[in-house]
């Protein structure tokens, strides 16, 4: 397929709302494809050239790009921004500009040909390798038509959102091959264990549904993590999953850990790759951890190696940077609780039971028992059999400064992606009556009155997420509460994300409207005294038609949050792993 016609694809995406109509649109898109050119289109409208988890960075500053197209079209780059900046959006800017030239390109090139001089252009280094990529992406902006040069340059500035999630591209995949969204489940299965759209929708196209359902586990490739269920008495979990293993719930970062001979990688919970951020942890792994090829998931926690304790959250989270690693390294030593093996020399282990998994990392960690030397510590388990049992593991891990308990069922298996009754999350909190935090999407922001003015940020609209139907409904506008560096910080999160309308993935009441939207993308923790009915919040709510039939009004009033305050940013999550509407209803129970 040529890149022009891809990129009329992209155009129809775009003119929609729908989501049955982006799904029909990519479904169409995929049947047309070559088998070469899935894993290519799969990555291209994702904005970027490799799999998510796996994003190649363009390292192409948006000045440099303005400055090699100015070049192009023989205008000042302050021109060119200020048109830009007019519009809102480079990629217009660019196809009026190649739309104005005498002669229009009607370009040949293969969406395989763009892709490979894409991926040339993102990977000059060294000396001159700013020229290089300027010179290299002038020149193919030059070779395509107006349409494909609007979609091209908004991919190295990281500006091609299209608004739908890896979710939307499965139902298309399934739309393709059955003409409906039957096979969503079990293509959600596989992206579970292998979270690569391009990988999933080649070995779909060339050897059918079969081979995906074979899909495994391997090692570097991100497996998207299991979650637990919650419940508020220990009863409760001896009723629902009988005799089973209690760990402490340690309040730190979870880290799937990769390692085949000395190579070791770190993911976070957003598939994020981490190594380099904690390389002593990696050099643990490498030292104590004596499998050869492991897959393997543990809570990293901050220690103090004098008081023998655990640090809280906030000093833990520090550890989270990109500059000053090796001090805070050591100002902030980690140990990596580890509580779950998934796979271990050539076996898938997911779907062992717990017991085993666990013994098998308990087998593959080479331990002293004795927290100041080692590093790579098996999670502490207790086998429970009655409810005030869990209730006395629970006081001794809230005393020891941890966040409560986790059940896990001794039977139970891994469940990629899933929020799952074989793990239940025990927590108490002691000043709110909703028991469990909310995590929740920022969707949009006010510019605020008053000393806000001065910020440039005043309230904040955040939602959550419906996973059925890839929409985010709003729960709460936060306008108080806040202090000022977590004004600054979540400004600076959220003013590089803003869209020029509300994405369609959005459903808000016009009372709720913001002056600035943004994409789906920063995860906040919240609490809230209360959940309570309001008809402005469109979480859970339920419309009917008037009497008349003429408009539409509201049946049942949405989920809002009472006192809503922020408790943190939750930069690890996604916004699809944000709490969703069905988590809210048990919540508010
Ligand atoms: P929370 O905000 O309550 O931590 P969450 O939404 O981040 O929850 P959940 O999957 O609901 O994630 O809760 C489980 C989380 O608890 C895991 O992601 C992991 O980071 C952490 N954790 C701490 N100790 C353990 C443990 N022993 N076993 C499993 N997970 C643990």
């Amino acid at each position: 397929m040529t890149f022009s016609q891809f990129s009329s694809y992209i155009q129809k995406i775009e003119e929609t709302a729908s989501r049955l109509t982006m799904t029909e649109i990519l479904a169409d898109l995929f049947s047309h494809l070559d088998v070469h050119e899935c894993a290519h289109a799969a990555y291209l409208l994702q904005g970027n050239i490799s799999p998510k988890y796996r994003p190649q960075q363009f390292n192409f500053a948006e000045k440099l790009v303005i400055r090699s197209l100015a070049e192009l079209f023989s205008i000042q780059p302050a021109q060119l921004t200020q048109q830009y900046k007019q519009e809102g959006d480079l990629g217009t800017t660019i196809q009026g500009l190649k739309q104005k030239q005498k002669s229009i390109n009607k370009s040949k090139h293969t969406i395989e040909v763009v892709f490979a001089k894409l991926v040339a252009i993102a990977q000059y280094e060294g000396a001159g390798s700013q020229e290089r990529k300027m010179h290299g992406f002038a020149q193919l902006i030059s070779e395509v038509d107006p349409l494909s040069a609007r979609y091209l340059v908004r991919i190295p500035v990281g500006a091609l959102r299209l608004g739908f999630s890896d979710m939307t591209m499965l139902d298309a995949l399934s739309w393709m091959m059955t003409g409906d969204k039957s096979l969503r489940r079990k293509l959600q299965k596989a992206y579970h264990v292998f979270p690569d759209l391009g990988y999933i929708g080649t070995v779909l196209k060339k050897q059918g549904l079969s081979a995906v359902e074979k899909i495994k586990p391997e090692v570097f490739t991100p497996i998207i993590m299991m979650r637990a269920e919650r419940i508020t008495s220990a009863q409760d979990i001896i009723d629902k999953i009988g005799t089973c293993i209690i760990e402490p719930k340690y309040d730190g970062f979870r880290l799937q850990v990769h390692k085949k001979g000395d190579k070791v990688v770190l993911f976070t919970r957003g598939l994020e790759v981490a190594t380099y951020m904690y390389p002593d942890i990696v050099k643990a792994v490498q030292d104590e951890v004596s499998a050869d090829e492991i897959i393997f998931e543990g809570e990293a926690i901050g220690y103090n190696p004098e008081t023998s304790s655990f640090l809280p959250f906030q000093l833990t989270v520090q550890r989270k940077r990109k500059h000053g690693i090796s001090e805070k390294a050591k100002e902030i030593p980690l140990k990596l609780y580890s509580f779950d093996l998934l796979y271990l020399d050539g076996t898938n282990h997911i779907h062992s039971p717990f017991v085993e998994r666990k013994k098998l990392l308990r087998e593959n960690i080479d331990n002293h028992n004795d927290a100041t030397k080692d590093s790579i510590i098996p999670a502490e388990e207790t086998v429970v059999e009655e409810a005030k049992r869990i209730e006395a593991l629970f006081d001794d891990a809230v005393a020891r400064g941890l966040e409560g308990i986790m059940a896990k069922k001794m039977t139970g298996t891994y469940q990629p992606g899933t929020r799952d009754w074989n793990w239940i999350k025990y927590k108490k909190s002691y000043s709110s009556k909703v028991t469990d935090t909310i995590d929740c999407v920022v969707m949009g922001y006010d510019f605020g009155k008053g000393k806000r003015t001065a910020f440039g940020i005043g309230a904040f609209l955040v939602g959550v997420f419906d996973p059925k139907n890839d929409q985010y409904f709003t729960i709460a506008k936060i306008g108080t509460g806040l202090k000022d560096e977590e004004w600054h910080k979540l400004l600076s999160l959220i003013k590089p994300l803003k869209v020029a309308h509300i994405p369609s993935s959005f459903i808000v009441d016009d009372l709720m409207a913001c002056d600035v939207w943004v994409t789906p993308k920063i995860v906040v923790e919240i609490r809230a005294d209360e959940i309570t009915r309001s008809p402005v919040h469109t979480a859970g709510r339920v419309m009917q038609k008037t009497k008349t039939g003429t408009a539409m009004e509201v049946k049942e009033p949405g989920y809002a949050l009472r006192f809503p305050r922020l408790e943190h940013f939750r930069l690890d999550k996604s916004p699809q792993e944000a709490t969703s509407i069905k988590e809210i209803k048990t919540i508010s129970l």
